[in-house]
């Protein structure tokens, strides 16, 4: 099977994340060559439709040559410079500036990182300093959910509330509380409409501040549409309720937008689809097409004021990285914003909105499938053994597997999170390309249920 020299010495030296190794020893990886618009090709030449955008963050494609020109016109005039103790580049500047125009009003401030989860370890940090400052140290607990990804890192993979990413690692590090995921066909009761649902979770979670005691609660943390817990669109009124309790009782709330940020749902940012106003957001991915390592941290004037009033007193903010406002990333980030805005790729998510979750839905017949969801250019189908009982496989992740593995060979790049197909494709997608990718789903759904028997 392994014919191929890069794949035998990649066997031989990396420890992939997020992979079953030993299997990887016996099937070797694919090894990506080159790309071209929504499409990659592996080392062998075959081409596939690149249906995740890499890891839900390639919005202009694979082959964009001006990201390429920016990354090298800064690179010549200067590589790299970092932004600690007051010195700062132009790139950076601008960045920060467009960020701000960018998201909503209240947000008037940004602190760089190059990952989402270094964003998401910052807001820990920013608030717990804050808090600090403000002579409440006791307010540093956090509030998430079960099935929220915030991250990987000892404080990121706190707040994420995937098991497999505690498991063995002694996480949660940090104080926080994981509430029940706003997945209404997982969650919601026997019995229980969306209403109901949606009115359960916002009494649980007054309960949580009740029983917590509000004064030892800094911020509660969520991504607008849930996305590595598998592509979760929250019940109606849900993130309305959320943001009266947090400012009833004087909680911060952190909108991470590393995945719905810049027009994943339709709308620039996922709060904005959602109808909340948070006081931090973290973007990422999309914010340079992950041409470039970047993350960002935009918060308000108000967390601002706190830091920056106590940086004489209690010491400066003493958290930053070598690459916080790394010229090279912010000018490919403000290159890629040009050509969103230019293109008008937010709108090709309304306008491709409709056509893409109605072919997902087009699958919920499928005697595997149990639920086909989505919002905007994002998506899943989630594979039961049981469509009536909505009973998930005995061995979990076997199906997701093994369609991803067929869905290789009809050229089609998707995400198996457990048995939950995730989708989604680049912005500059077009009509027949999504026709095409449903077109190769729905081959990849034909063969699977035979795999699974076999
Ligand atoms: N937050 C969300 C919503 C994410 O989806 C991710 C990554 O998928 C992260 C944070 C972490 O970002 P990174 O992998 O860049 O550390």
């Amino acid at each position: 099977l392994i014919s191929n020299s890069l794949a035998v010495v990649d066997i031989a030296t990396t420890l992939h994340p997020n992979t079953n190794l030993r299997q990887h020893e016996r099937t070797g990886p694919l090894v990506i060559d080159r790309g071209d618009g929504i499409r990659v090709y592996d080392d062998r030449g075959k081409e596939y439709i690149e249906g995740l955008a890499g890891l839900w963050s390639v919005a202009v494609g694979f082959s964009e040559k001006r990201l390429a020109d920016a990354a090298y016109k800064q690179m010549l005039k200067l590589p790299y410079y970092h932004t600690f103790s007051s010195k700062a580049n132009e790139p950076s500047i601008r960045l920060a500036e467009k960020l701000i125009e960018m998201t909503p009003s209240n947000l008037t401030r940004v602190f760089y990182t190059s990952s989402g989860s270094e964003a998401n370890d910052t807001i820990v940090k920013m608030v717990w300093y804050m808090n600090n400052a403000l002579g409440r140290p006791q307010k540093k607990k956090f509030l998430a959910r079960t099935k929220g990804y915030h991250g990987i890192t000892i404080a990121s993979g706190s707040l994420t509330g995937l098991p497999g990413n505690h498991r063995d690692f002694d996480l949660p590090a940090i104080p926080v509380r994981h509430l029940t995921c706003p997945h209404f066909y997982r969650f919601g009761m026997e019995g229980e409409d969306e209403a109901a649902f949606t009115a359960r979770l916002l009494a649980e979670l007054e309960a949580v501040i009740a029983e917590e005691d509000a004064d030892t609660i800094a911020a509660f943390i969520g991504e607008p549409l849930m996305s590595a817990g598998g592509v979760l669109p929250p019940p109606a009124g849900y993130w309305e309720g959320v943001e009266r309790i947090c400012r009833a009782n004087d909680i911060l709330l952190v909108s991470d937008e590393v995945i719905c940020g810049f027009g994943r749902l339709g709308t620039p940012f996922g709060c904005q689809k959602y109808g909340f106003t948070p006081d931090i957001m973290t973007l990422s991915k999309q914010i340079t097409s992950s041409y470039m390592p970047l993350a960002a941290v935009v918060f308000s004037e108000a967390i601002y004021d706190a830091i920056a009033d106590n940086s004489e007193k209690i010491g400066n903010f003493g958290h930053g990285f070598t690459a916080s406002g790394h010229p090279v990333a912010t000018a490919v980030a403000l290159e890629n914003l040009a050509i969103i805005e230019e293109n008008d790729l937010m709108g090709n998510a309304v306008r491709l909105e409709a056509q893409f979750q109605a072919g997902l839905k087009s699958f919920a017949d499928h005697p595997l499938v149990g639920e086909a969801r989505g919002a905007g250019l994002i998506g899943a189908l989630e594979l039961v053994s049981d469509k009536n009982t909505r009973k998930p496989f005995e061995k979990i992740g076997r199906a997701g597997a093994l369609a991803s593995g067929i869905g290789h060979d009809e050229g089609l790049i998707f995400r198996a999170i457990g048995d939950q197909l995730a989708l989604c494709p680049p912005l500059i997608v077009t009509s027949s390309d999504i026709s095409e990718i449903i077109t190769r789903l729905g081959r990849t759904l034909d063969r699977l249920p035979a795999a699974i028997a076999a």
